[in-house]
C-alpha cells in the first residue's frame, strides 16, 4: 500500500518513569509511516483527497508535548490510535518513538519502540435464543458501535434456526457482522465476553440456551490457535446458522485454511444435509 513517511520530528516532552525525567524534560524523535491510497491524491493534485502531513506533525508534536507518560510504549501506542481515529484515509500506521537521552547510564544513540497498528476486518456471528432475542441482537451491534475503535458495518438478516446438540430449548435468531476494528483478536474476545454478561448471559447448560452469544468467525486472513481463541471458529463449516447470514453479507469471502468461499461452504453443507 502505498505511504507517507514522516522521519525525525524532534519534540521536547516530559515522560519517564524518573523523576528527573518528569521535571527537567527530553528530546523524543518520532517517526511515523502512514498506510493509505495516495491514487486518488496523485490523480488530481487535491490536497483534500490526501493526508496533510503538515497536520499530521502537529498532531503528534500536540501529544507528545502535553501528555506525560511513563513509557515510550505508551507514547506510540497513543499517536497511533490517535492517528488512525482521527484521520478517516489511514489504514495502518506504523510508529517508532526514539529517546536518544535516555539516562541508563551507558553511552547509546538512541533507544527506541516502533509499533504496527491498523484497522482489521472482522465477522462475527451473534445469536439469541431467550427472552427478546432481537433486542439481545440488536443490543450487541449497538455496543459494538459505542466502542470507539470499533465500528459495524455491515449486518444480515437476523434468521431463525432451529437449536444446535440435545437440549430441548427454544429456536434461535442468528445473524452475522461484518466489522472494522484496531482491537487484537484477543483484545476483541474480552469486549465480545463483556458484551455477553452485559446481556445477563446465563450458562447453566453447555450448548443450553443463551441470552446473547457472539463468535469471532474471521479476523482479516488470520489462523490463530491459542488456549482462548481459536480463528478462523472451528465449527463455521458445519453451520447454517453461521453460513446462512454469512452468504448474505460476504458470499466471496474465502476461509484461509480450506480457501473455499462462504457461498461453496454453505452449498457443500447444503448437499451433505
Ligand atoms: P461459546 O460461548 O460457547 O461460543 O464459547 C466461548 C468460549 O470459546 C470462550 O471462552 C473462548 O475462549 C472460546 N473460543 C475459542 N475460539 C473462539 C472464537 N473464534 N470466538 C469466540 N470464542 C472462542
Amino acid at each position: 500500500m502505498d505511504q507517507i513517511i514522516i522521519e525525525n520530528l524532534e519534540i521536547f516532552g516530559y515522560h519517564g518513569v524518573f523523576e528527573e525525567e518528569a521535571f527537567l524534560g527530553q528530546k523524543f524523535i518520532v517517526d511515523a509511516r502512514l498506510y493509505l491510497d495516495t491514487r486518488p491524491a496523485g490523480q488530481t493534485d487535491d490536497l483534500t483527497q490526501s493526508l496533510d502531513y503538515g497536520e499530521v506533525c502537529q498532531f503528534i508534536k500536540k501529544l507528545v508535548e502535553t501528555e506525560r507518560y511513563m513509557l515510550i510504549e505508551k507514547i506510540a501506542e497513543e499517536i497511533a490510535s490517535g492517528l488512525l481515529l482521527t484521520y478517516d484515509l489511514l489504514q495502518k500506521v506504523e510508529i517508532t518513538v526514539k529517546k536518544p537521552w535516555a539516562p541508563v547510564r551507558v553511552h547509546l544513540d538512541t533507544v527506541a519502540v516502533r509499533i504496527e497498528r491498523g484497522w482489521h476486518t472482522v465477522y462475527l456471528s451473534i445469536g439469541s435464543n431467550m427472552g427478546d432475542k432481537e433486542g439481545y441482537l440488536d443490543f450487541a451491534i449497538d455496543r459494538l458501535n459505542a466502542l470507539p475503535d470499533t465500528k459495524v458495518t455491515e449486518v444480515s438478516d437476523y434468521i431463525e434456526t432451529e437449536p444446535y446438540g440435545d437440549v430441548e430449548q427454544d429456536n434461535f435468531l442468528n445473524g452475522a457482522l461484518k466489522i472494522q476494528t484496531l482491537k487484537s483478536p484477543e483484545e476483541l474476545l474480552d469486549t465480545t465476553m463483556a458484551i455477553e454478561q452485559e446481556a445477563h448471559r446465563e450458562r447453566i447448560v453447555h450448548w443450553g440456551p443463551r441470552t446473547l452469544d457472539l463468535d469471532l468467525l474471521f479476523y482479516d486472513d488470520q489462523i490463530l490457535g491459542t488456549k482462548r481463541l481459536i480463528v478462523p471458529h472451528p465449527e463455521i463449516e458445519k453451520r447454517s446458522f453461521v453460513l446462512v447470514p454469512m452468504a448474505q453479507i460476504a458470499p466471496w469471502l474465502r476461509h484461509p485454511v480450506s480457501k473455499s468461499t462462504i457461498k461453496q461452504l454453505l452449498e457443500e453443507l447444503n448437499a451433505e444435509q
